[in-house]
């Protein structure tokens, strides 16, 4: 049978899943378990039933992507076939090899009997996609394992092992090894012993907390209610399974998740999830084995070289890290070393952790050293006389097949391939600050990088735990490249007089983790002024204010001297106004003769976007992008855009492109109008009625 095996032992019938990797729970494995559940039922000779998971999963519920979809209510539907386990008049037992998440859950819920693996993960991660477990989930895990332990593992939609639920009596047997012999065997036993049918809908909850708790668990979701959704339904749910009969739950339950499913927010985690798993896939890429890295080595241990060789110590890969004196090395793993005992200091580390990690890493100051390494990140100053030297010397020292790679943010990685007589086996790996924490990885595709180069570092971004999005060579790849469009309008603002807090609150009231001048503090503003610099040479007819230059001239780089955009208390990262770039705002509006103005939050978003948007659509033209969905996951998980907006095209679409462009014909009749002149594939799209989503669909 395609999707499920259906086997006998002895008496007992067993529906092995398998649709691999996770048996994810389209129409085709649900209809798979019904059909055994039927046969099962028809066949007398057969006296009870177990599910089984097969491989890594027993399963990993409903694709996120199915979600929306016309699979997600195809007869049978998930509940139907909860259902059909519960009313089974024969026991069934749910064998839980491993992950049971989400919908894989639900199934092992309407099961009468559970054996699980100790090690197994089981959790309701559907939080996580902006809705509830919806089959019965939120009725019977409270039923099983008590109303305060499923209230926080649907309302968190973290996961946890069977062995750490086993005091909740979550499986019936919990076992190291063997899973399916102990189901069979339970199973055996249920029948001889007459045991009953367990159906999690009778149990009847006892909770005398239960007015304190929730009225508790929804003051906690409170502040985040208005993005997130979610959780307090998830609060009414469970509630109701204590309150309330199971199948008045279940009515509540459904519409519940309806309408979270409908949600704008929903949508958008989704487009989220189903995005960064679509960004590690390049067409022609699939076919290129990637080559083995077992070894590191990172040129130059500077504020980034550190916290990339951290990545790779963290999952066991040795790295050399090399640099041009004594001291300057010393003093790069002496961040690493402090690095980890912050850490440790959080418990996130133990003594041996860090000893470990730390001892995988080597600090070297010959090519020598690092003539065996698989992978060689170069991450030393962003000078391309200096990247010249370092490449050419790569280039004699490095063994055939290495991958030589480059963490430049702006520099032309195709000059850089060109230093070396290899350029197929160059790449631009281009981490991000703090790079030991933030997890995007851009990799930057030169005009000859190989197809198994690229593969190399798809595979090695899972692996390190990063997303890798790949991006073609232009100034400031896909990030950047925005990012600078979005900061030069965000300057212009000031110039009316606007002052960057309320800037910064406008754009973190939308949702991002922090608005631009915050960004710029914490990063160094003298690094964007460099950056300026390079731009005024490069476009002698693009217009930036003045503005951040004179902070910068002030010495004002940001946290790291104690003020910026902002003020700081010496060893306080709160950013406070400050009287200073108060005044200087308000000069240089004086001096420029803009008339003050009022602007209003909503304007300042509005500018925000468009000026990404706008600079994402030219992205795409230049196919500096491989689809549009790839620019929102650059943009969530490396800049702080909100998740419940799904990245800026996603949020584009939402608003709708002709409203997009509207806005920045409005804005193209003000002050510097020249930015504002939609890109063609922006008016194109627009014009023709369609999305940044078709874009994806067509390209
Ligand atoms: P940094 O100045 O903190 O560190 C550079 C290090 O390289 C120094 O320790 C220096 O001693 C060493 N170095 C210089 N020349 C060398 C050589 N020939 N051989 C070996 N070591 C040498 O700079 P950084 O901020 O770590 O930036 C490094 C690279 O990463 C640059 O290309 C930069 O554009 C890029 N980058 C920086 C950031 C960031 O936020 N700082 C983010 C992304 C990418």
């Amino acid at each position: 049978m395609a999707f499920a095996d259906y086997t006998s032992e002895g008496a007992v019938a067993v529906i092995t899943l398998k649709n691999p990797p996770l048996n994810a729970l389209g129409v085709g494995l649900r209809g798979a378990i019904a059909a055994g559940l039927g046969r099962a039922a028809a066949d007398e000779s057969v006296t009870a039933v177990v599910i089984a998971g097969s491989g890594s999963a027993f399963s990993g519920g409903v694709d996120a992507g199915d979600y929306g979809r016309a699979d997600l209510s195809a007869a049978p539907s998930l509940a139907d076939v909860c259902l059909l386990i519960e009313n089974s008049s024969k026991p069934v037992i749910a064998a839980i090899n491993a992950a049971a998440l989400g919908g894989g859950l639900e199934i092992a819920l309407a099961c009468h009997y559970r054996v699980a693996a100790a090690r197994a993960l089981i959790g309701s991660p559907e939080v996580k996609l902006g809705i509830l477990p919806w089959a019965g989930g939120t009725q019977r895990l409270p039923r099983l394992i008590g109303p305060e332990r499923a209230l926080n593992m649907i309302v968190s939609g973290n996961s946890s092992s069977a062995r750490d639920l086993e005091e909740y009596g979550f499986a019936d047997v919990t076992v190291d090894h063997g899973v399916l012999p102990a189901a069979v065997d339970l199973a055996a036993r249920i029948v001889a012993d007459k045991w009953p049918l367990k159906k999690l809908r009778d149990v009847r909850i006892d909770f005398s907390n239960a007015e304190e708790f929730f009225d508790f668990a929804r003051s906690a979701v409170a502040p985040l209610a208005r993005n997130y959704p979610a959780p307090p339904k998830c609060i009414d749910a469970v509630e109701a399974a204590v309150r309330r009969p199971f199948d008045e739950g279940l009515r509540m339950e459904k519409v519940l998740f309806s309408e979270l499913l409908n949600s704008p927010q929903s949508k958008a985690l989704r487009h989220a999830v189903v995005a960064t798993r679509l960004a590690s896939t390049v067409p022609g890429v699939p076919g290129a084995p990637p080559r083995p890295v077992k070894s590191v080595a990172v040129i130059g241990a500077g504020t980034m070289g550190g916290g990339i060789a951290m990545n790779f110590a963290n999952v066991g890969i040795p790295v050399t890290v090399l640099e041009t004196t004594r001291a300057a090395l010393d003093k790069g793993l002496a961040t690493v070393r402090r690095n980890y005992e912050n850490t440790l200091k959080k418990s996130r580390l133990s003594k041996e952790d860090v000893d470990s990690r730390m001892s995988a890493i080597t600090g070297t100051l010959s090519y020598d050293d690092i003539r065996d390494a698989d992978l060689i990140i170069e991450a030393v100053f962003e000078d391309l006389q200096v990247k010249k030297q370092v490449f050419e010397k790569l280039d004699q020292a490095a063994k055939t097949g290495a991958i030589l790679a480059s963490n430049t943010s702006t520099l032309d990685l195709n000059a850089i391939a060109n230093f070396t007589r290899r350029p197929h086996d160059v790449v631009g790996l281009h981490f991000f600050s703090p790079a030991n924490v933030n997890r995007l990885l851009e990799i930057v595709r030169g005009a000859e990088t190989a197809a198994d180069v690229l593969a190399t570092s798809l595979a090695l971004s899972k692996q390190i735990r990063k997303v890798g999005v790949v991006a073609g060579v232009c100034d400031g790849f896909i990030g950047n490249r925005m990012m600078n469009a979005y900061f030069r309008q965000m300057e212009f603002l000031l110039d009316a007089g606007t002052l960057p807090q309320q800037i910064d609150k406008a754009l973190e009231k939308f949702g991002f983790a922090m608005g631009p001048f915050r960004v710029s503090d914490l990063a160094g503003n003298d690094i964007l002024w460099s950056i300026r610099k390079r731009l005024y040479v490069e476009y002698p007819d693009r217009v930036f204010s003045k503005t951040p230059d004179r902070i910068c001239e002030l010495g004002r780089f940001g946290q790291k001297t104690g003020g910026g955009w902002y003020d700081y208390k010496p060893g306080d990262r709160a950013a406070r106004p400050s009287d200073l770039v108060t005044k200087i705002v308000f000069e240089e509006a004086e001096r420029l003769g803009i008339p003050r103005r009022a602007v209003s939050d909503e304007e300042i978003v509005d500018r925000a976007l468009c000026a990404l948007i706008n600079e994402a659509a030219r992205i795409l033209e230049e196919k500096i992008a491989l689809r549009a969905s790839d620019i929102d996951v650059v943009y969530l998980t490396g800049y702080g855009f909100p998740d419940f907006r799904g990245g800026p095209l996603f949020y584009a679409d939402t608003v709708g492109l002709p409203n997009i462009v509207r806005t920045m014909r409005g804005f193209a009749l003000g002050y510097q109008p020249d930015a504002w002149e939609p890109a063609p594939l922006l008016k194109r799209l627009a014009a023709a009625g369609k999305t940044f989503a078709n874009w994806d669909d067509t390209a």
